[in-house]
């Protein structure tokens, strides 16, 4: 990541503009033609052979108007003949290079997206299979599930808080990592959550699997993992089984694929900092401290609240007790990986039955994911920012906050994932998946910090479902079990 931005700096500071002037090979009409292209504007100075002069201009902060355009793509609908003299003679070397990193750092995106839709479909049937006849569980099952999405929903709303009050994206101005920047179409709040309906009944779950529309996909996989478990007869347990094995495939397949991570970072870095100079490090800044802070108020403040009102433990004991799968999951950015020594820690160490921590935390693990709620949150609301040059409405920011939930349920406990699922919030709210290139030079280390917050969450789930799991309503446990005249 730092050789990707060193790079990236040294060609912006040495080939970040190029004045260009052209008075031969030019279209018909056409007497000069002076070209200025640096990180924050392009601009086309013409003189024509009559000897009137014009004046184009592309730039992604400015507004509209006769001449001015926000993107390349407009500019070339309108002037293909002064666009093509652009690319071929007008271009900086720091925009030339910037495009080569773009492409080939675009490589480790397209890898992501390839293992996404296999990734979440069977990530989520083994995990909601897995826990096997959940309706059996009745109260604790419901109890879990309301607390699972009560405290993402907690996370998301922290984020987006956060985000709006710091504007991490508008700190720095608007960014030319935009590519496209259109304007932000307003839907009414109804309309909206209307169309999030519809998408999670697919009228052609295939068609979403080719899309691929993710809200679909993992709401037909929710359907078919329960009423896989409807069917009995041994039905769930092959398609267990099945689903079992293609995602440790995809798991191991996307283990390789993160080992390319710092090559698609060292491109990607390289990319944003040619075309946008060091000013990215700034706004990117913003936006760590916006996921830290935002990620520091869940875990150390509502989180600790919770666990102290409703299971009447004192949270600092708790959090010293469930340390070293804590620190696990810092080290590993896996809830997976941290998954054994969150399950010893809570019965070993804070007391925690074991029916409760093994129905909670495995189920937890792999769908309750508060602090990758908040990150998607603010990673998507950051990147509207720095594409539009301006904050999301409120009817797509409640998008951001559903789809950031069913992202953060569907993402598996793996490094990254959170990364990946991030494409179907930004599908959701029309940004384009390449802009995720901004925020992957810093995503490890957020990484790290989320699964952090994942997995203390989890930890802090048990620990009220334990407390509120009265005598009766508990399922018996193994001594209970053995001791049973059978
Ligand atoms: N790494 C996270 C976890 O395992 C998921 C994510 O990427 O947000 O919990």
């Amino acid at each position: 990541m730092l050789l990707g931005a060193l790079g990236g700096i040294l060609l912006n500071v040495g080939g970040g503009e190029r004045r260009t002037e052209l008075t031969e090979r030019l279209p018909a009409g056409l007497q000069r033609v002076a070209i200025v292209d640096n990180a924050a504007r392009t601009q086309w100075n013409v003189t024509t052979t009559e000897g009137t002069t014009a004046e184009w201009i592309v730039d992604p902060g400015s507004p509209r108007s006769t001449g001015v355009f926000r993107t390349f793509e407009e500019m070339s609908k309108q002037q293909p003949a002064l666009y093509e003299l652009y690319l071929e003679r007008g271009q900086s070397v720091a925009h030339v290079w910037g495009k080569r990193c773009q492409n080939l750092g675009n490589l480790f995106l397209r890898l992501l997206k390839m293992v996404a839709v296999p990734l979440i479909i069977t990530s989520l049937l083994s995990g909601i299979i897995g826990i096997g006849g959940a309706s059996r569980f009745g109260r604790m099952f419901t109890r879990t599930m309301f607390y699972y999405l009560a405290t993402s929903m907690l996370a998301i709303i922290t984020g987006i808080i956060l985000v709006n009050l710091i504007r991490p994206g508008l700190r720095e101005g608007p960014s030319t990592a935009a590519s496209g920047g259109e304007s932000i179409e307003g839907k009414g709040l109804g309309e909206v959550i209307f169309a999030q309906i519809e998408a999670l009944l697919p009228a052609n779950p295939a068609a979403a699997l080719v899309a691929p529309d993710f809200l679909s996909i993992i709401s037909f996989t929710l359907f078919v993992a329960i009423f896989a478990l409807r069917c009995g007869g041994g039905v769930a347990d092959r398609l267990k089984k099945a689903a079992d094995t293609g995602f440790a495939i995809m798991m191991e397949m996307t283990m390789a694929i993160i080992r390319l991570a710092p090559l698609g970072v060292f491109f990607l870095m390289m990319y944003v900092t040619a075309t946008q100079g060091i000013s990215v490090f700034r706004s990117l800044g913003w936006y760590l401290v916006t996921v830290t802070l935002g990620l520091l108020f869940h875990g150390v403040i509502t989180l600790p609240l919770i666990v102290w009102l409703f299971s009447k433990r004192n949270p600092w004991q708790f959090a010293k007790a469930m340390s070293p799968s804590l620190l696990t999951a810092f080290s590993s950015a896996s809830s997976n990986a941290a998954l054994p020594l969150t399950i010893s820690s809570a019965e070993q160490r804070a007391g925690i039955s074991n029916r409760t921590g093994s129905f909670v935390l495995p189920l937890g693990a792999t769908i309750n994911m508060d602090g990758t709620a908040l990150y998607e949150a603010v990673a998507v609301l950051f990147i509207a920012q720095v594409y539009h040059g301006e904050a999301l409405p409120l009817a797509s920011q409640v998008i951001v906050a559903l789809t950031a939930l069913l992202a953060s349920v569907g993402a598996a406990g793996i490094p990254h994932a959170g990364l990946v699922m991030m494409v179907i919030i930004l599908q959701a709210v029309g940004l384009p998946v390449e802009m995720q290139g901004i925020i992957l030079a810093v995503d490890r280390i957020l990484d790290m910090a989320r699964t952090t917050v994942n997995v203390w969450s989890d930890a802090c789930g048990a620990a009220i479902i334990d407390a509120f799991e009265s005598p009766e309503n508990r399922l018996p446990n193994n001594e209970e079990l053995q001791q049973k005249p059978r």
